[in-house]
C-alpha cells in the first residue's frame, strides 16, 4: 500500500480494521523524511521520538477497542511559529533560534486530544514575512522535482505535503502564505475565515489578518483538518463561535463569480489559459459563471503593505533581547538602549526590518492619516466589494497566483517584484473571507492553483465545490 496516495478517510478506515497500525505508518512517514527531506528541506527539526510515542498511544487505543478520531494517527506537519510544548519554535529567525515553546498553541492543543501524530516543524519566510521562504534564517527549502521555489511563507509545509513527508500539515496566511504555496507546489491550502480558528500559540505577523489553516491532498481533507481546528477560544478575543452554515449546493446550480479585475496585462498567458479552461469545466458541470466586477482590487496591494507592515512593527516590539530570544546582552557592555539595539540588528533579517521601518513610518504622527487611516478607509471598501459580490454569486473563482512558481534569487532582489506575487491573495485577508487553493493542471510542468473564495463562514461551500471540481479536473 502505498502510504502516500492514502486520504485522512482512508487512513482512518484501514487503522480502524487494521490493515496497518499508526506505528507503521509513523515509521513509514519518518522514514520517507529521512529519505528525502536531506535534499528538499521542508523540515527545520524533528522529534521522531514523540511522534513515535503518540502513535503508540494510538495503537493501543485501537487494541484497547477503543474510539478513535479521524485525526488519530495522522502524521502531520506543523508550521514552526506555531507552538508546540517542548519543540523548538523559531519561526526561521535569528531571533528565536534556541527558543522552545513552554506551552501548546490551541490548534495543537486540539490536535493533540485527537492524537494527531507530529512529524516535526517546517521552515518558513522569517515571521512569515515572504513568499518563496528564501527568508528563512536558515535554508532553503527545494520541492521535490521542482527546480523552483516553493513559494511562501508556508514553503516548507506545502513542500513536506507535495513530497509525500505528511499528510497534511498546518500554515498560516496572513497575506497568501497557505495558498500561494499550496499553488506552486501542487497542494490544497485553506485561509478559513477571520476569526474561524483561533491565532493563540501563533507566533503574530500581522493581527487583524493572520489564519491558521491546512494543507492537504484533497478538498476533504482539508475540511477534516479544518473542522478539528475551528472554534472560539477565549484565548483569542478575535476567535468567534464558528457558525455553521447549511451548504447544500455543488457545483450544480453554484453561481460563480469571475472578478475582471483578476485576470490583469502582465499575468502569465497560460496560466490565464489553464484557469479559463477550468472554469469552463466547472460551467460543464453545471455551474453559472457571471462575470463581476471587484473594483477595489486595484488597490488591494498597497492597502495590505501599509496596514500589514503597521501591525508587524507593533508585534515585532517584543523582540528586544531582553524578554526572550537572541540577545547581544553580555557581548558588549553597552547600555540598555544598545542591548536593544544590537540584539534587533544582529538578530532580525533585512525583509523583517523592512517592514518594521515602514511599518513605523505610516504609524508616526505625522503620517498616520494620510497612510494608516486612509488605508482603513480603503480596506472597508474592499471588504464591501465581496459584501456586495456575494449578494450575486455563491463563491468567486480567480488564479491563486498570477505565475507558477519562480526560479530562486529570481525577487529576492527586488521586494516590490516579490510583494507583486500576493496579488491575488491579499484582498481575501483584508475582507477576512476564506478561500481555497486547489491544484487545477501545469504549465511547462509548473503546478497552478484555482483559488476559490466564500462569503464568511462559508468554508464548506469551498469544501463541496473543491470536491467536485477535483472529480472533473
Ligand atoms: N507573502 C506575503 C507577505 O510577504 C504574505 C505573507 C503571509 O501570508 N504570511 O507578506
Amino acid at each position: 500500500m502505498d502510504f502516500t496516495k492514502l486520504t485522512i478517510r482512508e487512513i482512518n478506515k484501514n487503522l480502524k480494521e487494521k490493515k496497518f497500525s499508526a506505528s507503521e505508518l509513523a515509521g513509514f512517514f519518518i522514514g520517507e523524511i529521512e529519505k528525502k527531506d536531506k535534499d528538499i528541506k521542508a523540515f527545520l527539526s524533528n522529534d521522531f521520538a514523540l511522534a513515535k510515542k503518540q502513535a503508540q498511544g494510538v495503537d493501543e487505543k485501537i487494541k484497547a477497542g477503543e474510539e478513535i478520531s479521524m485525526l488519530a494517527g495522522v502524521p502531520a506537519a506543523i508550521k514552526d511559529n506555531i507552538l508546540i510544548q517542548g519543540m523548538k519554535a523559531t519561526a526561521s529567525s535569528k531571533m528565536l533560534e534556541n527558543y522552545v515553546a513552554t506551552y501548546d498553541a490551541t490548534v495543537i492543543e486540539k490536535l493533540k486530544s485527537l492524537d494527531t501524530v507530529f512529524l516535526g516543524k517546517t521552515n518558513m519566510d522569517e515571521f512569515a514575512m515572504g513568499s518563496s521562504t528564501e527568508n528563512s534564517a536558515f535554508f532553503k527549502t527545494k520541492p521535490k522535482d521542482l527546480s523552483k521555489v516553493p513559494g511562501g511563507s508556508s514553503g516548507g509545509s506545502a513542500a513536506a505535503v507535495a513530497a509525500g513527508e505528511a499528510v497534511f500539515a498546518l500554515g498560516s496566511d496572513t497575506g497568501g502564505s497557505i495558498r500561494q504555496p499550496a499553488s506552486f507546489c501542487g497542494v490544497v491550502g485553506l485561509k478559513p475565515t477571520y476569526g474561524a480558528v483561533s491565532r493563540y500559540g501563533l507566533i503574530a505577523m500581522a493581527s487583524s489578518l493572520d489564519q491558521i489553516g491546512p494543507f492537504a491532498k484533497t478538498a476533504d481533507d482539508a475540511r477534516v483538518v479544518f473542522e478539528a481546528i475551528k472554534g472560539k477560544d477565549k484565548r483569542d478575543a478575535t476567535s468567534v463561535n464558528y457558525l455553521d452554515r447549511l451548504q447544500e449546493k455543488g457545483l450544480k446550480g453554484l453561481k460563480v463569480g469571475i472578478p475582471k479585475e483578476y485576470f490583469i496585462d502582465g499575468m502569465d498567458k497560460e496560466v490565464e489559459r489553464l484557469i479559463k479552461a477550468e472554469i469552463k469545466k466547472m460551467e460543464d458541470a453545471g455551474a453559472k459563471i457571471e462575470e463581476i466586477s471587484l473594483p477595489h482590487t486595484k488597490s488591494a496591494l498597497s492597502v495590505y503593505y501599509i496596514l500589514m507592515p503597521a501591525e508587524v512593527s507593533s508585534n515585532m516590539a517584543r523582540y528586544d533581547g531582553i524578554k526572550y530570544g537572541f540577545s547581544t546582552h553580555g557581548q558588549n557592555s553597552g547600555d540598555l538602549l544598545s542591548v536593544y539595539l544590537n540584539s534587533r540588528a544582529e538578530g532580525l533579517g533585512a525583509e523583517v526590518k523592512r517592514r518594521i521601518m515602514l511599518g513605523t513610518y505610516v504609524l508616526s504622527a505625522g503620517y498616520y492619516d494620510a497612510y494608516y487611516k486612509r488605508a482603513q478607509q480603503v480596506r472597508t471598501k474592499i471588504t464591501d466589494d465581496f459584501k456586495k459580490a456575494f449578494e450575486k454569486v455563491d463563491i468567486i473563482a480567480t488564479p491563486t497566483s498570477p505565475t507558477t512558481a519562480f526560479a530562486f534569487g529570481e525577487k529576492t532582489a527586488d521586494p516590490l517584484s516579490m510583494y507583486l506575487a500576493d496579488i491575488f491573495t491579499v484582498p481575501i485577508n483584508l475582507a477576512g473571507v476564506p478561500a481555497i487553493s486547489i491544484p487545477c493542471g501545469d504549465v511547462k510542468s509548473m503546478p497552478v492553483g484555482l483559488q476559490l473564495i466564500a462569503p464568511w463562514f462559508y468554508e464548506e461551500t469551498l469544501f463541496k465545490a473543491g470536491e467536485e471540481y477535483e472529480a472533473i479536473r
